[in-house]
């Protein structure tokens, strides 16, 4: 599976870098790039009453990017707003199930979000499991009851940092399955 990381908006390079690099370790057969080109968060995404970003209206966007992409299958979105999708009141990421795009964003992940100590480590681990989790979803995968799995669903930061940055033996085993199938169909 190739991979591409989009900025959308300015995003610190070794971030990109270091989770381009873990994705490659995660996920079976599987290049990852960082995009030279950074999109802007589009302005329209914003609702001015809840001063937050609409992550399908961003995801869209990235869709675009990946339609005039085709070399990479699977192009994931990295933003710092504050996002939310319908019906809930915040998200960390979203992505279309069985799809080629995911957006996560950094804003909510941040330590100091919640009145902590800037930790850079704890940072990274967050945005990997996040990362991980919307791509998970690319692939087909729905929410897994496990609990460890990356595929749970986080509702707090809390349970993102309950979970590990793996995938459970039976999500591994299907998305393996569907990146065999989409590298033997190119
Ligand atoms: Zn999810
Ligand atoms: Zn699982």
């Amino acid at each position: 599976m190739k991979i591409a990381l989009l900025a959308m908006g300015q995003i610190a390079p070794n971030i990109l870098s270091d989770v381009s690099r873990t994705l490659t370790a995660i996920f079976p057969d599987t290049t990852s790039t960082v995009s030279q080109e950074v999109l802007a968060v589009p302005q329209q995404a914003f609702n001015k009453e809840r001063n937050q970003y609409n992550s399908t209206q961003i995801l869209n966007h990235i869709q675009t990017f990946a339609h005039n992409h085709g070399e990479f299958q699977r192009v994931l979105g990295i933003a710092d707003v504050d996002v939310y999708a319908s019906g809930l009141n915040y998200v960390f990421g979203e992505a279309y199930i069985s799809g080629r795009v995911g957006l996560i964003s950094l804003w909510r992940l941040r330590p100091e979000f919640y009145g902590e100590e800037p930790d850079s480590g704890a940072l990274k681990l967050r945005i990997l499991k996040e990362a991980v989790h919307e791509l998970g979803h690319t692939l087909g995968l729905q929410h897994c009851t496990h609990s460890y799995c990356v595929m749970h669903f986080s509702n707090s930061i809390f349970e993102v940092d309950k979970k590990q940055s793996l995938f459970c033996d039976q999500c591994y085993l299907t998305a393996s399955l569907t990146i065999n199938r989409m590298d033997q169909q190119t």
